[in-house]
């Protein structure tokens, strides 16, 4: 299950990323967009753009208590409807 399209990350974990189990995308650093991609593509092919990836190192039970938090912090938020 891959969290990295920008609209699944909650506004409260681009200022708290480790709260919600993300961390800074080492591919663009943060940024967004990377000179690593090809020529033309403005937008980081590993984060999607919001230059963060979701924490893969961490446990299964971690991880799952994470993307609990986001969905419902989503909700909270208003950006993904029911
Ligand atoms: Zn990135």
């Amino acid at each position: 299950m891959a969290r990295s399209k920008a609209e699944d990350i909650p506004t409260d974990a681009m200022f708290n990323p480790e709260k919600y189990g993300y961390e800074e995308c080492s591919h663009c650093k943060g940024f967004g967009s990377s000179l690593k991609d090809p020529e033309g593509v403005d937008t980081c092919t590993v984060c999607g753009g919001p230059g963060l990836v979701f924490n893969l190192k961490l446990t299964k039970q971690e991880t799952e208590a994470f993307e609990k938090l986001i969905k419902e912090r989503l909700q909270i938020e208003g950006c993904h409807g029911a």
